[in-house]
């Protein structure tokens, strides 16, 4: 399920528009508008789950399919010399928007502090 008022909801549905990388009928991903690496990209569920506290077991595949894409993607777009994954879960994790997903950043350092 999608949720109404969602930022990545409406981005996923194509109502918010976003410099799109990727979509298949499970995922989405497009590049962060505010990116702090030369490759900066996030990669989410187009199901509303609000943050990976809130996922099960019954998301594994899901959360695997998620992972792959980011190395996927990553190689994809060049960085070839490695590249960080980050989940910020929840308020104390630093979570802003409050719809599950992966960043990843790479390309040549230095980045600015994520
Ligand atoms: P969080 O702090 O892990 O929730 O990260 C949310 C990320 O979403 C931040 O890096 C934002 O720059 C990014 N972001 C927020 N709104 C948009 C948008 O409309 N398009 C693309 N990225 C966005």
């Amino acid at each position: 399920m999608s949720n109404g008022d969602c930022l990545f909801c409406k981005i996923a549905r194509g109502e918010i528009p976003s410099k799109k990388i990727y979509e298949d009928e499970e995922l989405f991903a497009f590049y962060d508008i505010n990116p702090h690496a030369p490759v900066h990209f996030l990669i989410i569920p187009k199901r509303h789950i609000t943050s990976l506290a809130e996922t099960t077991s019954e998301d594994s595949a899901l959360l695997g399919k998620m992972l792959n894409l980011a190395r996927k993607l990553a190689l994809d777009l060049g960085c070839r010399n490695g590249f960080r994954v980050v989940i910020n879960t929840g308020r104390d994790g630093g979570q802003e928007v409050p719809h599950l997903h992966v960043h990843v950043l790479g390309g040549p350092r230095p980045w600015k502090q994520a």
